[in-house]
């Protein structure tokens, strides 16, 4: 199905909509090659409303290697985990009770990706799972994560989502959650990717520093704050929306089908 034919409801579907579907849908494919997906699981969200409450998700079971814009659902944050919009199937429930907690506490959540990547997940694996300053792309995080110690099953309900959600509001940019993985929350698809793909870097980084078996040799925080102001000043929005054109740039030389 085309995009330029789709309706949303009654109306037209608007033009925040038609690039939404398809950054996102470019974000599905980009997860893929770099392993940061679990097959048909975890979800990514981006809001398409001023008020962040009406966003778009991935339908449950399907692939991420085969995810295409036109396949998001609309879902509305106030609402049940009804589909609203033109989309393919339904919503997973621990992605709705997740998803819809943050969108509806946070406006300035526009792009949320929820991911087991590997090595935050390993971290997140450890009794002391923070991510320490020990290289320059970890200090791009300094004061930035908010730490969910309560691993307390599935997010299956409400509850569990407001406890995930309410610990994103806390002007953090990454959610660690214990025994579980990692969400990155950011002001649009580019930075969430940018943001999601420095993470695992530092993550790895620190993983295979502890593997060593030696002692780690940690930043004090004067240095890390400075260069985590330099990450801000320096590599911010422009670094982050120039890197995120690349990876579509090569998806649409090998897999233009993202943006059908
Ligand atoms: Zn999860």
């Amino acid at each position: 199905m085309s995009l330029k034919a789709v309706e949303t409801g009654a109306k037209p579907m608007d033009e925040v909509e038609r690039q939404g579907r398809i950054d996102l849908a470019a974000m599905f494919r980009i997860a893929v090659r770099y392993n940061w997906h679990e097959g048909i699981a975890n979800h990514f969200s981006l809001a398409i409303s001023d008020d962040g409450k009406r966003f778009l998700m991935n339908p449950q079971g399907r692939h991420w290697s085969r995810i295409r814009a036109s396949n998001l659902l609309v879902l509305d944050a106030d609402g049940a985990a009804d589909v609203i919009g033109q989309g393919a199937g339904k919503a997973d429930p621990t992605a709705w009770h997740i998803h819809s907690k943050i969108h509806a506490g946070n406006p300035k959540a526009r792009c949320v990706l929820h991911t087991h990547m590997f090595y935050a997940t390993t971290l997140a694996c450890l009794k002391d799972y923070r991510l320490q300053m020990i290289d320059q792309n970890a200090t791009r995080f300094y004061n930035r994560i908010a730490y969910d110690e309560n691993f307390n099953g599935m997010a299956l309900d409400d509850g569990e989502g407001r406890r995930i959600g309410g610990t994103v509001e806390k002007d953090k940019s990454v959610l660690f959650m214990a025994n579980h993985g990692v969400a990155v929350v950011a002001g649009n698809v580019a930075q969430a990717f940018d943001e999601n793909y420095y993470l695992e870097r530092a993550c790895k980084v620190q993983v295979l520093a502890l593997s060593t078996g030696q002692p780690l040799h940690v930043l004090s925080d004067e240095v890390a704050a400075k260069t985590c102001e330099q990450w801000q000043r320096e590599f911010s929005t422009d670094a982050a929306q120039d890197h995120f054109n690349e990876m579509k740039a090569i998806l649409d030389r090998h897999e233009p089908d993202y943006k059908d």
